[in-house]
C-alpha cells in the first residue's frame, strides 16, 4: 500500500475504531512523516466527530503549569509540551501544527486523545518525569512493554532503546551472554511474574524485536513440561490469563520437535553419549567403558526428555580426566551448534545475523 494511503487508512481507523489495525496481530510503527500526516488528519472540526460521553478521571500526573492534556481511555494527564517534544518526534511535529480554534481544550490546554491504554501512557510519563525510575535495575514488565509500544508508535527513541536493551539483556543473541546470566536463570532487568515468558514472546513478536525471539521461545520450551502444555493458558499474578498466539505456538511446537530430534545426535549437546568407546588417550579404559555404559543406560531411560542446551555435569564421576575433557568439549561444541541453529529451528530466520529488528 502506498505510504499516503496507509496513513489515511491509519488515521481513519484511529478516529473511528479507536486503535490501530491489529489484523496481523502487529503493532505498527509509523514513519515521522506518516505521524505528521496522521496528526493533521486528526485536526478536523469537532462538529464532525462522533464523541461518546464518558466519565473522565484526572491522573495523578497533572501539573498545574502543564501546557497540554493527553487523554487515553477515560484518563487525562496534564503535562508539558516541551517535555513531550524533547523526547518524541511525533509530539515535536504535532506541536508545530497550527491548532484550529474549535479544537477542544481542558483548562485552556490543547486536548490530545490517544488511542492507547491509559496505563501505557502513565508508564511513559512516569519515566519522562522521574529520571530515577529508569535508573532502577529492574522495571515492571508493564513499564518495559509500554515504553516499547508507545516508544515505537510516537518515537520516544530513548525510552524505546532502553526498554529494548533490557529485553535483549534478558534474551541475548550470543551463547556467551546467555551463559553469563544468573544460573538458575531469573530475570534481573525486568521484574519477573508468572507467565512472563509468554508476555515477552508476544511483546517481542508484535513489535518486530526479532533478535529476542529465539531465546524467548527457548525459555518457553524450557518451562514447558510437554508439548501439550504449550497450548494452555497461564494465570498471571494479577489473575489475568496469558497464552501463546497461533504464530508463536507453531514456532514453539516446531522448535521443540527439532531440538528433541537433534539434541542427542553427534555434534549436539548430548551427542557425547554416543561415544561409547573411550578415545585412544583414555587412562582408565575398563572403568571408563563401564561408566559410559551406566550413563548410556540412564540416558536411554529418558531418551525423549528435554535436554536442549543443558551443560553436562560430571560430578563424582568415575571417568578418567581425558574422557571427562572429551565429554565437556563435545557438549560445549554441541551447545554452540544448537545455539547457532536456534533461529532456524523456530522458523524465524536462517541465522542470527539475519534477524533484523524493525524499531
Ligand atoms: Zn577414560
Amino acid at each position: 500500500m502506498p505510504n499516503c494511503e496507509r496513513v489515511i487508512d491509519a488515521s481513519v481507523r484511529w478516529r473511528f475504531a479507536g486503535g490501530w489495525d491489529m489484523a496481523e496481530d502487529k503493532e505498527y510503527r509509523l514513519s515521522s512523516r506518516s505521524i505528521l500526516q496522521v496528526a493533521l488528519a486528526m485536526t478536523s472540526p469537532p462538529a464532525k466527530r462522533q464523541r461518546t460521553e464518558i466519565a473522565i478521571t484526572r491522573s495523578e500526573i497533572w501539573y498545574q503549569d502543564g501546557s497540554v492534556v493527553l487523554q487515553a481511555q477515560d484518563t487525562q494527564f496534564r503535562v508539558h509540551w516541551s517535555l513531550l517534544s524533547q523526547n518524541s518526534s511525533f509530539f515535536r511535529d504535532m506541536q508545530s501544527l497550527p491548532q484550529p480554534p474549535e479544537e477542544p481544550t481542558v483548562d485552556g490546554c490543547h486536548l490530545i486523545e490517544l488511542p492507547d491504554d491509559a496505563i501505557d501512557v502513565k508508564w511513559v510519563l512516569k519515566a519522562l518525569y522521574t529520571p530515577s525510575f529508569l535508573a532502577q535495575t529492574a522495571l515492571p514488565f508493564a513499564a518495559v512493554a509500554a515504553h516499547i509500544r508507545l516508544g515505537r508508535k510516537y518515537d520516544f527513541r530513548e525510552l524505546l532503546d532502553l526498554a529494548v536493551s533490557r529485553l535483549i539483556y534478558e534474551h541475548p543473541t550470543t551463547l556467551e551472554e546467555y551463559d553469563a546470566l544468573v544460573n538458575p536463570y531469573q530475570s534481573t532487568r525486568i521484574i519477573p511474574h508468572r507467565g512472563i515468558e509468554l508476555d515477552i514472546v508476544t511483546l517481542a513478536r508484535k513489535n518486530d524485536i526479532l533478535c529476542v525471539l529465539p531465546c524467548a521461545y527457548y525459555r518457553v520450551l524450557r518451562q514447558a513440561t510437554s508439548a501439550d502444555s504449550l497450548f494452555k493458558y497461564v494465570k498471571t499474578d494479577d489473575g489475568t490469563q496469558v497464552s501463546l498466539a497461533l504464530v508463536d505456538l507453531r514456532r514453539c511446537v516446531s522448535g521443540r520437535e527439532k531440538i528433541l530430534d537433534v539434541q542427542s545426535k553427534s555434534g549436539y549437546p548430548s551427542g557425547w553419549h554416543r561415544h561409547y568407546v573411550p578415545g585412544p588417550n583414555c587412562t582408565g579404559l575398563e572403568r571408563c567403558v563401564e561408566t559410559r555404559e551406566k550413563y548410556l543406560c540412564a540416558y536411554l531411560d529418558t531418551l525423549t526428555s528435554w535436554r536442549g542446551l543443558k551443560k553436562v555435569k560430571l560430578t563424582n564421576t568415575r571417568f578418567c580426566a581425558v574422557c571427562q575433557q572429551d565429554i565437556v568439549e563435545s557438549n560445549a561444541a554441541g551447545r554452540r551448534r544448537m545455539w547457532d541453529e536456534l533461529p532456524g529451528m523456530f522458523n524465524i530466520a536462517p541465522s542470527w545475523g539475519e534477524l533484523k529488528n524493525e524499531l
